[in-house]
């Protein structure tokens, strides 16, 4: 048994849909899902004995204990976040809760129950946090990608907060000897990423026939990783990391957001219907965001040369495949532009409570 936090949210979901489909261990998924929890992504799962859904707080540490106690699952994949850099500069304070506070909570929690565990058990236990290069700051075209021994220098609230809870999962591991695993990945893409991020945002406002919104110059570069190769890279961290590490994931696939945006366009050119050849016409230069980090790129040597792992997908490979999602899964975008998903709990799914077998 494995305790996921945020498995309702764009990677979560895809990792608790990946693991269930690769084994037969089962999950406990804790959310609270907030607006960026959905439910509906895990559908497929709905009814399957192996996924125990509870809806509450990472920083709720009375109901973390009591699943650790029920539940006694040998590992934390902990994805619970508060994820979007726009929303932490209109309102910070959910972040510090969520990012900050909330991962301490759980870290309480979880150091109260491991402490107590038998030694084997105590040893062979994982706390393994998802964290985001953001935190390493920003990068000038000709700077190196980020190692795992790069400088802390967040510069949204968003990535602020999480390079906190980065520091409180590795003070965790030295002061206490929690086997804690810290992964930082780049930017992700794929099924299931709520459409205010930008890949999903420029497919679904391309074919709404919304402008397609860059920020400044749309020269900030990003690396971009296809979920799926995320999910595998976490599983082979859970299995093979060594605890108190750090592991950069990253596909080595640098490109500006204009660019992106004008392959998103060239490929919905070709494969959606409703198009007539022209939705780069839609692209609309707006205001930069404010401290908008220039460049991230992730050094992704160790996982690779320690671990094994190597991404499946190539950006073209990874992206068409995202718009072809997109394309075949039409009621999952118009539940969310809608806003019926955050009902969608109520009507559909049969939720457990702590407590209940
Ligand atoms: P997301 O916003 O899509 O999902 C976050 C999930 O966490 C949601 O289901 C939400 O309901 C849940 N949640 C929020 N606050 C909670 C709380 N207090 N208690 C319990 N659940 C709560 O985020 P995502 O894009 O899937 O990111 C997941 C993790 O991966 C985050 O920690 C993020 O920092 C990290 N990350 C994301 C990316 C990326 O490109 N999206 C890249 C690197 C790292």
């Amino acid at each position: 048994m494995i305790l996921v936090t945020g498995g309702a949210g764009f990677i979560g979901s895809n990792f608790v849909l990946d693991w269930l489909s690769q084994d037969d261990e089962p999950v406990i998924n804790l959310d609270k899902l907030t607006y960026a929890g959905n439910i509906n992504n895990l559908a497929n799962i709905n009814k399957d004995p192996r996924h125990i859904f509870i809806q509450g707080d990472i920083g709720d540490t009375a109901l973390v204990a009591a699943l650790l106690a029920q539940y006694k699952p040998r590992a934390i994949v902990h994805f619970a976040a508060e994820s979007h850099v726009d929303r932490s500069i209109h309102g910070p304070a959910a972040f510090i809760e969520t990012n900050i506070n909330g991962t301490f909570g759980l870290l309480e929690a979880v150091r109260a129950h491991w402490t107590n565990l038998p030694a084997a058990e105590k040893s062979a236990f994982r706390f393994l946090h998802v964290s985001t290069d953001e935190v390493y700051g920003t990068l000038s075209a000709d700077d190196a990608p980020f190692t795992e021994t790069s400088a802390y220098a967040p510069n949204s609230p968003y990535s602020a907060s999480k390079a906190a809870s980065d520091h409180l999962v590795r003070s965790y591991h030295h002061t206490y000897g929690l086997p804690t695993l810290t992964t930082n990945c780049s930017n992700n893409y794929g099924p299931y990423h709520f459409p205010e991020k930008l890949i999903p945002l420029i497919i679904t406002n391309a074919r709404a026939g919304k402008p397609l919104p860059i920020y400044g110059d749309g020269q900030q570069v990003r690396d971009w990783l296809y979920v799926s190769d995320h999910c595998t890279a976490i599983r082979r961290v859970l299995v093979a990391g060594k605890p108190g590490e750090v592991y950069n994931i990253g596909g080595w696939n640098e490109k500006a957001n204009l660019d992106v945006v004008h392959v998103l366009c060239d490929i919905l050119d070709t494969l959606d219907p409703k198009s007539d050849g022209s939705y780069r016409d839609q692209i609309t230069y707006v205001t930069d965001r404010p401290g908008h980090d220039r460049r991230y790129a992730i050094d992704a040597r160790k996982i690779e040369r320690e671990l094994g792992w190597k991404p499946a997908e190539t950006f073209e490979t990874g992206i068409r495949k995202t718009v072809q999602w997109y394309l075949d899964n039409q009621p999952w975008v118009s539940d969310v532009q809608s806003g019926a998903y955050l009902k969608w709990v109520e009507k559909n799914y049969s939720q457990r409570q702590v407590g209940e077998e």
